[in-house]
């Protein structure tokens, strides 16, 4: 029955790209074109943050950026899938405020093979908590929709309810000190059994100045996480 309804599902939407519209043989997927020209991240590339390194630097046996090497890192490490561009905006926008949740599917494959260099230990996966005012407008929290399908990768549990976030006015164009300042004290953990003792990996959809990563890892380690790690679809490359 169910392979009935999908068929005429299928027949009457077409699965098709959703960068170009070009058909492809699964909803969500991209097609050869699009997948292209999309900037993947990939070797060299920092081994603590992922900060993408040019393809013909020679940065000898472990490559660090300078603010991992001084110790400035938001996380114990962090992944992404790919820079933020054009193309990856075109993907983002619709799927965090259009409604184009089938995108999860190719973003979140793309972030499990951003983690192929790791040996991941998390205990639990958790996607950056959304305020409930969000929630409610928008209906999903995109890092969830995003944190599901990774968890399952990695046969880790999911918590979406140990920590909240409280509302705030969008950050909008602000810059690096301004996002710091707004999302201060913005995290609340409300189970603290679950966090205690354990490795989380978080999840997101982008990361741009790392403020949100940095402000929840100080709240999940003041509640006793021994280790935080991220993974977001694409990250904001500055040059270095
Ligand atoms: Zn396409
Ligand atoms: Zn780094």
């Amino acid at each position: 029955m169910v392979k009935v309804i999908k068929f005429f599902i299928e027949f009457l939407f077409p699965p098709a790209c959703p960068l170009c519209d070009t058909p492809v043989s699964t909803h969500g997927e991209l097609c050869a074109a699009c997948w292209t020209s999309i900037d993947w991240i990939s070797e060299p590339r920092c081994v603590k943050c992922g900060y993408p390194f040019p393809a013909n630097l020679d940065l000898g046996y472990i490559p660090m950026c300078p603010t991992c090497a001084s110790g400035n890192c938001e996380l114990d490490w962090i992944r992404s899938a790919c820079a933020y561009d054009d193309a990856s905006r075109s993907a983002m926008l619709p799927f965090k405020h259009g409604g184009r949740v089938s995108y999860a599917n190719f973003m979140s494959r793309a972030m499990i093979w951003a983690l192929r260099d790791i040996d991941v230990d998390a205990d639990i996966v958790m996607p950056v908590p959304l305020a409930r005012r969000r929630l409610f407008h928008r209906a999903y929290n995109q890092a969830t929709l995003l944190a599901r399908p990774i968890a399952r990768a990695l046969n880790c549990p999911l918590d979406v309810d140990s920590v909240r976030r409280k509302y705030r006015p969008d950050m909008g164009h602000k810059n690096a000190r301004e996002r710091a300042e707004n999302i201060h004290g913005v995290f609340e953990v409300v189970c603290p059994d679950k966090i205690r003792g354990r490795k989380i990996l978080l999840v997101d959809d982008v990361m741009t100045t790392g403020a949100t990563f940095s402000e929840l890892r100080r709240t999940l380690i003041r509640a006793g996480a021994t280790a935080v790690y991220g993974v977001t679809f694409c990250r904001v490359v500055r040059a270095i």
